[in-house]
């Protein structure tokens, strides 16, 4: 999840094992399945990359139902506003949607916190310091990536699963 523009198609399809692309539909919608190797253990990952101001509660109930799912928050490090987006609006959301589709106040949710366009130190932003400041908040882990140049990508995405799995086990106790 994140604004428009941040990486989320290009992570995705790096994750993918893709190219990286200049452009990207940023009206696309997608859904893609891989098998990652994880821990010595091959999992399959279904990921659900957003797009558009489509309901951010349709997309999270659509998924809720579904055991384990867990949420990247995307920024760009190049976007002030990005970052604000997730801080002011969408984890909030994500939290409040999940509270009231499970009933619980304390339900652990595994999310990674994700400054994306490393690549591009010039037009920088958001400073490390805040977002490892906003990951300690949350209770997650921050990565800065570039879906560019293929860096913490791939870190990015098994810390996520990393954190579904024990989610996962929690849940079975
Ligand atoms: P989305 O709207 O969040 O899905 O963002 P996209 O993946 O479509 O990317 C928006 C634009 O940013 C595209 O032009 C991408 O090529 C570019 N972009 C995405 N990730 C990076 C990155 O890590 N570095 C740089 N320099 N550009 C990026
Ligand atoms: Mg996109």
């Amino acid at each position: 999840m994140g604004e428009g523009g941040v990486g989320k198609s290009s992570l995705t399809h790096r994750f993918m094992g893709y190219e990286f692309l200049e452009t990207y539909d940023p009206t696309i919608e997608g859904t893609f399945r891989a098998e990652s190797e994880v821990d010595g253990v091959t999992v399959e990952v279904e990921i659900t990359d957003t797009a558009g101001q489509d309901s951010f509660r349709d997309i999270i109930s659509t998924y809720y139902s579904r055991r384990g799912a867990g949420y990247m928050l995307v920024f760009s490090l190049t976007a002030r506003d990005s970052f604000f987006a997730l801080q002011n609006r969408i984890y909030e959301e994500l939290m409040d949607t999940k509270r009231s589709l499970s009933g619980q106040q304390h339900e652990r949710v595994p999310i990674v916190l994700i400054g994306n366009k490393s690549d591009l130190p010039s037009n920088r932003e958001v400073q490390l310091t805040e977002g490892q400041a906003q990951g300690r908040e949350w209770s997650c882990n921050y990565f800065e990536t570039s879906a560019k140049f293929n860096e913490n990508v791939r870190e990015s995405f098994v810390t996520l699963i990393r954190e579904m799995n024990i989610a996962r086990q929690s849940e079975k106790k």
